[in-house]
């Protein structure tokens, strides 16, 4: 305990506190779907360090294939030498692509660095210079991956010029488009068509544009699915012009919302997709998947770096597939999102609760729960009326998440709007779903009342 105290003292005093935090202590150790604090606190971790160990905590034959691996070969750099994990990896990661075409790979460490290839690679491929993204978007805070996140001014405040040509459109989602909840997916999905029309009328000509970069459910924005209809509409206006379509699994891949990517519900291609977090359940692994056709013309020394595909992390991700197939992850997804879509909806019939939940939304385990705000978000003299309720209890998500943190459970909020963000491990228990939706319901129920 004492050498505990030393720490949190020797952190308090050296940790660069441009790294915000939920809670405080030491996180010493993760089981499963619970992780242990030095002072003996433990939590239901409904975050997975941000969907990333969405096998559980630990996942004991993950760990194994990588301390395995970390006896063999830990390091062997991609430029030098190729390792055996990393083709092992995509042995097993081709029979799941979304689309067949998807045959070329790149692994890197980090969600952000796998988005900075793509948009290079992008830019290569097509000698054309600017970029297309999404109002609410997150792909990271590297400078490429920052200039096309729109989620939140503070990843970008003071610094900018960011990477210039980013340009952004308006995703299909109610309250970004200062609409009703109830508002139908194929007004938002026209509304936000016609602005990528005009924007590629009025502000970058399809012939300097090389991409459009969007997540299939946006993450850190809200946990709003997009329509199949608007990622239809992207990949034709792709195809009509040259551009290349550019899908950001980081978040929503690898299970997470029921399908292997969430991209498969709408059955549209990607040129490239990227994807990172629960690829190696915890060991840093990204990739950029693309067609053989496309990197086959890129110069060697275009895309690279030191740790990229590490053989540890390929190692660990080559097993996590394995553990995928075995363990019928997809199954436990529909079951258990069932089982907390069903919950949200009770606490939405209840009258007392009605009037602040807006919206329970999402895919699989990537559920959102919208409440309302009192003052909305932009105060300028536009008054954004949407989704405010005037005796809403003030920032009613992150208090929500405070209060469950309070009662055991870690939860994370997103972006702008009152969002409580559901992302538990993909293999949760019934029994901690439970423990989970009950912590949560009476969390709501304290700030409510
Ligand atoms: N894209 C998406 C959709 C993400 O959710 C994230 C991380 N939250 C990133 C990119 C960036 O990944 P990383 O934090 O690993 O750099």
């Amino acid at each position: 305990q004492s050498d505990y105290q030393h720490l949190r003292t020797l952190g308090a005093n050296h940790l660069n506190k441009g790294v915000g935090r939920i809670t405080d202590g030491i996180m010493v150790k993760g089981e499963g779907s619970y992780v242990k604090y030095d002072d003996g606190r433990k939590y239901l971790d409904f975050t997975c360090g941000i969907g990333v160990t969405n096998l559980g905590h630990a996942n004991k034959r993950v760990s194994r294939a990588a301390a395995e691996q970390c006896m063999k070969l830990v390091h062997s750099q991609c430029s030098i030498a190729m390792h055996e994990p990393y083709l092992r990896l995509i042995q097993n990661i081709l029979p799941v692509m979304p689309h067949k075409s998807l045959d070329s790979f790149f692994f890197w460490n980090s969600g952000s660095e796998a988005v900075e290839a793509s948009l290079k690679m992008a830019r290569t491929l097509t000698g054309r210079q600017n970029i297309i993204c999404m109002q609410g978007a997150y792909h990271g805070r590297t400078y490429g991956a920052m200039a096309v996140t729109k989620s939140k001014t503070i990843y970008s405040q003071n610094t900018h010029p960011l990477m210039p040509g980013a340009f952004s459109i308006p995703f299909p989602y109610w309250h970004n488009m200062n609409l009703p909840p109830d508002t139908p997916v194929s007004k938002l999905t026209e509304q936000c068509l016609y602005q990528l029309d005009l924007l590629l009328a009025q502000q970058t000509h399809p012939k300097d544009t090389a991409a459009i970069i969007v997540e299939p459910v946006l993450g850190e924005g809200g946990y709003v699915a997009a329509p199949k209809e608007f990622l239809e509409g992207l990949r034709r206006v792709c195809d009509q012009h040259g551009m290349l379509l550019i899908v950001d699994e980081v978040q929503s891949g690898y299970g997470r919302t029921g399908t292997m990517f969430a991209i498969e519900e709408s059955g549209v291609r990607p040129d490239m997709m990227i994807i990172a977090k629960g690829l190696g359940n915890g060991f840093p692994i990204s990739g950029v998947i693309s067609r053989r056709e496309l990197t086959d013309k890129l110069a060697p020394g275009t895309v690279g770096g030191t740790y990229a595909g590490n053989a540890v992390s390929c190692a660990a991700a080559a097993e996590v597939l394995e553990v995928f197939k075995e363990d019928k992850i997809l199954e436990n997804v529909a079951v258990r999102s069932k089982q907390l879509f069903k919950h949200l909806e009770s606490l939405q019939q209840d009258p007392t609760l009605a009037p602040y939940i807006l919206d329970i939304r999402g895919r699989g385990l990537m559920i959102g729960i919208e409440f309302a705000s009192r003052t909305g978000i932009a105060p300028t003299s536009t008054q954004h009326e949407v989704g405010i309720v005037a005796d809403a209890p003030e920032k009613m998500a992150s208090r929500v998440a405070k209060k469950c943190i309070e009662k055991g459970m870690l939860i994370l909020t997103t972006s702008v709007y009152e969002v409580v963000r559901f992302i538990p491990p993909l293999n949760v228990k019934e029994d901690d779903m439970k423990k989970g939706c009950k912590i949560f319901e009476e969390a709501v129920r304290e700030v409510v009342r």
